[in-house]
């Protein structure tokens, strides 16, 4: 699949960290699956990986072993 973002580069396969802020707190998902653009970076998460990404970060107040979270 080509890139959206830049229209160059080629989406591959790969791991990436989420994140993203969730009320008073900084949440980094760690290690998820991805399709990454080869030339800009830009991460494409499929369906699966988006329902990890929520989970993870629903989860991410019970500081689980996958997330980091940083008070902001
Ligand atoms: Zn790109």
């Amino acid at each position: 699949m080509d890139c959206v973002i830049c229209r160059t580069g080629k989406c591959l396969p790969g791991k990436t960290h989420f994140s993203t802020f969730v009320k008073d707190a900084f949440v980094v998902v760690k290690n998820v699956d991805a399709m990454i653009c080869d030339n800009c970076g830009e991460a494409y998460y499929d369906t699966p990986a988006a329902d990890y990404i929520q989970k993870q970060v629903e989860l991410a107040y019970n500081n689980t072993a996958d997330v980091e979270v940083m008070k902001v």
